[in-house]
């Protein structure tokens, strides 16, 4: 009984895959630190100023969160310009409220892969038929397979620098794939910060378009869980009747409106970001993915992804292996921009691996 009652998307091993902890793998190596490279996250803390906004909030947590969260609604303003938004825990909240508005049991949800995995998970624990678009050898987008794909479908996801590949598929393809779907295309924008491009226009043309964000990535705020989404403003009210109550909280709303209000914060760490990816580009020894985000993809072959995982983290460096993607050999790995300490340690450890 106890185990008949949960249901079969959940009843077998799967999942979202975690790295491997750096604590973990500094207690198996018998080393004192190692580089953590593995999940995308940013190597600066927040800002002295966001971070005492945080700790100010949490004096108030007793309290639940304001219902309108204005505040920070009025920080995306001032760096955005005058959108509808939908705030989440993360931006994998505001996923799981964009699916959760949209997706009947049985609908279908297309992504193109390999990509992010969250939105197949959480389409797929709504009860939608998830369809994956496989991206072409050289990673890119080709719209017109992807317009097909859409056809009959409630909700696509295009995830753009995308993870793990690094590309960005470029705003004319964008523009083609809205002209010619009539679903709502979910734009996953989680490395936007570090790349050239900007959809943002996009928002002005087509009511069938969602961008999110995340300050995990740029931002310095992984462990503070907040993203949102520019949303056409027909759906905003739906949205906001879906969403999980007060999912967002009190520390994250100020620690994110403050770092908002950072832009000198987020101008060095893309400086540092785009810096060395230049180097990532030119030392690795093995062939690299052009990436406008905070990691690069590497073809390790002939090795295979959690080979080389596993001599980087002897070696203390933690990389992901990308076996886990979907729609790509086995034959790579993602590693992000992290410290100068860590890069240089990376850079050596790498070399080694020929
Ligand atoms: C990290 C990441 C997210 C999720 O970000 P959170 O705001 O931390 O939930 C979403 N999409 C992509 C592609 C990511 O890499």
């Amino acid at each position: 009984m106890r185990r008949s009652i949960v249901r079969r998307c959940y009843a077998t091993a799967g999942g979202y895959v975690f790295a491997k902890s750096a604590e973990e793998i500094a207690r198996e190596q018998g080393l004192s630190r190692v580089a953590r490279l593995a999940s995308n996250e940013n190597p600066s803390p927040p800002s002295e100023a966001t971070i005492a906004a945080g700790l100010s909030a949490l004096k108030e947590g007793n309290r639940y969160p304001p219902a309108r969260q204005e505040a920070v609604v009025d920080a995306l303003r001032r760096v955005h310009g005058d959108h509808a938004f939908l705030l989440g825990n993360g931006m994998d909240g505001v996923i799981e409220t964009v699916v959760r508005t949209v997706v009947e049991p049985g609908d279908r949800v297309v992504i193109s892969t390999p990509t992010f995995s969250f939105y197949g998970l959480a389409a797929a624990a709504q009860g939608a038929e998830v369809v994956e678009v496989p991206r072409e050898p050289d990673f890119s987008v080709d719209p017109t397979k992807f317009i097909e794909a859409c056809r009959g479908a409630k909700l696509a996801f295009l995830c753009t620098p995308n993870n793990p590949t690094g590309d960005v598929v470029p705003v004319e393809a964008v523009r083609k794939i809205l002209d010619g779907i009539d679903c709502l295309l979910f734009l996953d924008n989680a490395y936007i910060e570090f790349s050239d491009a900007d959809y943002r226009p996009l928002m002005q043309e087509y009511d069938h378009l969602i961008e999110g964000r995340t300050m995990s990535k740029a931002y310095s705020l992984a462990g503070v869980r907040f993203g949102y989404a520019f949303v056409p403003e027909w759906l905003a009210p739906h949205l906001e009747q879906a969403a999980t109550p007060f999912a967002v909280n009190c520390v994250a709303l100020a620690a994110a409106e403050a770092a908002l209000a950072d832009q000198a914060h987020i101008d060095e760490v893309v400086a540092h970001v785009r810096q060395w990816r230049e180097r990532f580009m030119t030392e690795i020894p093995f062939p690299v993915a052009p990436s406008e985000a905070n990691f690069v993809l590497i073809d390790v072959a002939p090795m295979t992804g959690d080979e080389a995982m596993e001599r980087l983290a002897e070696g203390g460096v933690v990389v992901r292996s990308c076996r886990s993607f979907p729609g790509l050999e086995d034959r790579y790995i993602r590693v992000c921009i992290g410290a100068d300490w860590e890069n240089e340690l990376f850079l050596e450890k790498v070399r080694d691996l020929q």
